[in-house]
Formats: structure tokens, C-alpha cells, sequence
């Protein structure tokens, strides 16, 4: 079940310390972001002194707060490839995609680097204030972004969007099913947005339904994910379903299937069907399954 977790940081609040981030007895672990890729010197982040830091001359608001671990900061920043080139003339790094680091750096570190890419994009994505079309400041420490208009003032905070996935059970079969544009023989579980308006249940029941017109009962949650990719806050549910007969939603899934745990396997060594990536809440919730 530790993959569930992957994206998510265990050290965000250190109880023991006060809030001054930038003192002369603290080390650093910085990363560094350009343009949504992650830098990775020989694979690892750059661990850095108190000096070290202000040596490279970032702008304080180029930096993001990502958790505290002792007399340890992890730190994030975004910065231009010309002004990391010029920082690190004598050091290779490399430009990595956030999925691609989960098997390149350690799973703290990806929760970080997840934590990094997230604030990134939310950034670039709120420029500018949603109310009054100023120009927006971002708070780098508390992770707060507001209107830099003295009128205004309008605050945001870090936006996510609760999706559910939903474990579907009809006595010893699970249901599985895959999107058109998903990568050949994929199969996952049922997922979809909560609207507005909606509790998780009843997205679990309206999803269901929706997708594969079935109804269920016994909607029980299991276990949650954050989702970096998609800003997604992940909630696992298992259901049971009231019948077996299916009436595919063609526009959202291509197929469905029940499966036995038998059958399962059988598909899987055939390599007629994949799971989803052992990081993926879906491989946790069919793992789930498959242990009971
Ligand atoms: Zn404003």
C-alpha cells in the first residue's frame, strides 16, 4: 500500500521549528524546475549550504517552500535554462519528466518533486487575479497567491479536484474497463470528477451508472492518492454491484469486462490486458481485491 503515497509528503510541518527558512545553521536540498521538466544532477537533487544558496543569486520569490526535515529544507525553484546553465557551468544535469524520476530518485524525493511540480504549474496558471485581472504575487513560504491590486487583495489557495475510483464487485468477479484513447490491452477501474453539488457517494453511484449502467450498494472508501499529473485528490472506493448486465457508455469506455481473480491472471500472463502502474491507486485497489 507505500505507493499510494508516493506523491504525498510526510515531512511537510516540522512541529520542532520556527518558520525562519533562510538561517546560516540549515541545509538545503533544492530542485529545480524549468519549464515543467524536473533537473536532476547524477540523478539527485542539489544539496546546498546556507552560503551556497545565496550565492546563486534566485530571487526570493523563485522559491518554493516544499517541507522541512530537521535542519534540513527542501526547497524548490523555478528558474530559465540559461540562468541554470550559468549557475552550474562545470556540472552536467538533465531535464527529466516528474513520471520518469519515480524510477530514478528516492520516494521522499519524488514526494517533493511532486510538490514542486504541482506549485509550478499553479502558478503559471494564476498569473493573474481571476477578479480584478491584476497581476498576482505568490507567497512563497505559505503557498498562498494574492492580487497585488491594494484594492483587491483577492487571495487563492492550492486548488485540487476530488475524482473517485471505484473498486466495482459482483461476487468473485471485479469489473474492469479502458478508454479509447488509453494504451492498448490498459484496463483500470471505473473513475470520474465530483460535480458540484455532489457528496463521494454519490459520484461513486452516478459514475457507475453513467459509464456502465449499473447500480450499486455497500459503497464502503477505502484509501485516497494525490495525483500530481492532474492536480487530482484520488478517493478509493469499493461497491458492490446490483447486477452484472452492462450497457457501455461508448463516448467514455470502450470496454468493460468482469473478471475472476483467475481470469485475471490468466489475461495478464497472456499479456491480453495491463494494469495500471504499481503507483497508480487503481493497481492498489485491484491489489486490494486480489489479497482478500
Ligand atoms: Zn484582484
Amino acid at each position: 500500500m507505500q505507493n499510494l503515497y508516493l506523491f504525498s509528503i510526510k515531512n511537510k510541518i516540522d512541529l520542532q521549528s520556527n518558520h525562519n527558512l533562510f538561517k546560516s545553521n540549515l541545509f538545503y536540498e533544492l530542485s529545480f524546475i524549468v519549464k515543467n521538466k524536473i533537473i536532476l544532477f547524477n540523478n539527485k537533487n542539489c544539496f546546498l549550504k546556507f552560503r551556497e544558496l545565496k550565492k546563486l543569486k534566485i530571487k526570493k520569490e523563485s522559491f518554493y517552500f516544499l517541507g522541512k526535515k530537521d535542519k534540513t529544507v527542501f526547497m524548490g525553484a523555478s528558474v530559465s535554462l540559461r540562468k541554470l546553465k550559468a549557475v552550474f557551468k562545470d556540472k552536467v544535469f538533465s531535464l527529466v519528466n516528474l513520471r520518469d524520476c519515480i524510477n530514478l530518485v528516492s520516494n521522499e524525493h519524488v514526494s517533493y518533486l511532486s510538490a514542486l511540480f504541482f506549485l509550478e504549474r499553479w502558478k503559471n496558471e494564476n498569473k493573474f487575479c481571476s477578479k480584478c485581472g491584476s497581476k498576482n504575487k505568490f507567497n512563497n513560504l505559505t503557498n498562498y497567491i494574492e492580487c497585488k491590486n491594494k484594492s483587491c487583495l483577492k487571495r487563492i489557495f492550492p486548488k485540487i479536484d476530488p475524482t473517485v475510483i471505484i473498486l466495482i464487485k459482483n461476487n468473485d468477479k471485479i469489473l474492469l474497463a479502458r478508454s479509447k484513447n488509453w494504451k492498448q490491452n490498459l484496463y483500470s477501474c471505473i473513475a470520474g470528477f465530483c460535480e458540484p453539488n455532489e457528496s463521494l457517494e454519490q459520484t461513486v453511484i452516478r459514475e457507475a451508472y453513467e459509464e456502465v449502467g449499473i447500480k450499486l450498494k455497500n459503497i464502503n472508501y477505502l484509501f485516497s492518492q494525490f495525483w500530481p499529473f492532474a492536480n487530482n485528490l484520488m478517493v478509493g472506493f469499493e461497491a458492490i454491484s446490483c447486477s452484472i448486465k452492462l450497457k457501455i457508455n461508448k463516448s467514455e469506455i470502450e470496454d468493460a469486462i468482469w473478471v475472476t481473480k483467475e481470469e485475471l491472471l490468466s489475461l495478464k500472463n497472456k499479456k491480453k490486458l495491463i494494469l495500471p502502474k504499481k503507483y497508480a491507486i487503481a493497481h492498489s485497489l485491484i491489489a486490494h481485491w486480489q489479497k482478500s
